[in-house]
């Protein structure tokens, strides 16, 4: 794809043959989306515990091997393993975790030693306690070791010098106990991402006050606040602003101002009542899609300033679904993860006939389950209406039904992204 700017884009759509704002499928929309992604390049400096959930913005290498001495992987006895055929083996001492035994083993002998301990001088083989049979002083084997077994090598887990992170990697508790198996205790990160969103719309209430007829609670901002909270980002929720071209405009420039990214919902299809085109219009470089998919047909991307803008629609599932499909991997580059990061997918059994029009995507909301035989299946979680949040709430995984597909029977074999973990 050629790569032209988004004032380009919105001034001359025809400017990409290929480029259909009313009919946009949605593995499009992510790549017109990436072409516009510059990550943060502000770093910082933070302890260990706190890089969990942080891209790293260095790479690491190991300053020493991992483990640094051989040491034992069992409780039992070490010894040469030239002495596997002349048992009994005196023991001659014990070799604890952090207490060492630091006199030279030699033949005929062996040292009791414990889960952890460096490999006494002399041994290079470990045989398990409960294969010896020990009297007073001495042992024999019940079933003898192969040579060199039960020990963990020096450099087995990390060679010293060799990289261990690359800078783009996002911090997963196994890197914290990885970095401090190496003795790091801080690591330069990219700084935290800010997003600041807003909900739109005269007929949200904030909870807390009663609902007149014609009133719902501004859930989207509770759903969005969870979702980035997972993220690890820096949260401005800007609140609840009514359909008011000023207020609006007020809200948009503030955002815009404070924050890397600039998240709404609702007011992006064409409703009366519909005010973010027009400030968008007037105010940043926004292209404003019809995505062929369900839920989340309206969406809006673009820049407001130097803030990247999403414009999600309104209704409570379709925001969850947009923000999974397309913010989610966008931030994540934004945050200074190069990789692909989009949601995993693989197939399974869905077991309920699942009714669906073809030329769109659908993401149905579903629940991967174990059947009697213990094989993981998945059913949809019910009725799947773009409002209905409880959906999101039964679901566990989207049931991913691509443009090609039509209704389906009972049995077919479905793709899902799995949310636990994610949300
Ligand atoms: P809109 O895209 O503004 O036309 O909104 C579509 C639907 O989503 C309407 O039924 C809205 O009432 C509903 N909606 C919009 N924003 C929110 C919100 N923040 N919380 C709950 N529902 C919302
Ligand atoms: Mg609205």
């Amino acid at each position: 794809m050629t790569n032209p700017t988004l004032t380009q884009l919105i001034s001359n759509p025809s400017c990409m043959d290929d480029y259909d704002p009313n009919s946009m499928p949605v593995d499009k929309a992510r790549q017109f989306i990436k072409q516009y992604l510059d990550p943060v390049a502000e770093t910082e400096t933070v302890t260990l515990h706190q890089s969990l959930g942080r891209v790293i913005a260095q790479d690491i290498q190991s300053p020493a091997s991992v483990p640094n001495y051989d040491n034992s992987a069992m409780d039992g006895y070490a010894f040469n393993s030239q002495d596997l055929n002349t048992t009994p083996l005196k023991i001659i001492g014990t070799a604890f975790a952090g207490k060492a035994f630091n006199t030279a083993v030699a033949s005929g002998e062996c040292v009791r030693i414990m889960t952890g301990a460096a490999m006494p001088q002399g041994t290079d083989t470990v045989a398990m306690q409960e294969k010896v049979l020990r009297d007073g002083d001495n042992i024999q084997f019940t079933e003898a070791p192969k040579p060199r077994a039960n020990v963990r090598y020096a450099g087995e887990d990390l060679q010293q010098g060799q990289n261990v992170l690359s800078a783009g990697h996002l911090m997963q508790p196994a890197d914290l106990g990885l970095l401090a198996s190496l003795g790091i205790a801080e690591i330069r990160v990219y700084r935290k991402l800010k997003v600041a969103f807003f909900s739109t719309g005269d007929e949200l209430v904030a909870i807390g006050n009663p609902l007149a007829t014609g009133q719902v609670y501004d859930s989207n901002r509770y759903t969005l606040y969870g979702m980035l909270s997972r993220l690890g980002v820096e949260i401005i929720d800007l609140g609840a602003i009514a359909d008011d071209p000023l207020q609006l405009e007020n809200t948009l420039l503030n955002a815009a101002a404070q924050a890397d990214v600039i998240i709404t919902s609702g007011g992006v299809s064409v409703g009366e009542a519909d005010y973010m085109k027009v400030l968008l219009s007037k105010h940043g470089q926004v292209m404003f899609w019809k995505i062929a998919m369900k839920p989340g047909r309206p969406l809006a991307y673009g820049k407001v300033g130097n803030a990247h803008y999403f414009g999600l629609p309104g209704n409570p599932v379709a925001v969850m679904v947009t923000f999974y499909q397309f913010v989610r991997e966008a931030l994540l580059t934004l945050m200074g993860q190069p990789a692909t990061n989009a949601l995993p997918m693989f197939e399974v059994e869905c077991t309920a006939p699942i009714r669906k029009l073809t030329g769109r995507t659908e993401f149905q909301r579903g629940i991967l389950y174990t059947d009697t035989a213990g094989i993981w299946k998945v059913k949809p979680t019910g009725a799947q209406g773009s409002a209905i949040l409880s959906s999101m709430s039964l679901a566990n995984c989207f049931i991913v039904l691509d443009e090609n597909v039509g209704n389906l029977d009972a049995g077919t074999m479905v793709q899902v992204q799995v949310l636990q973990g994610v949300i």
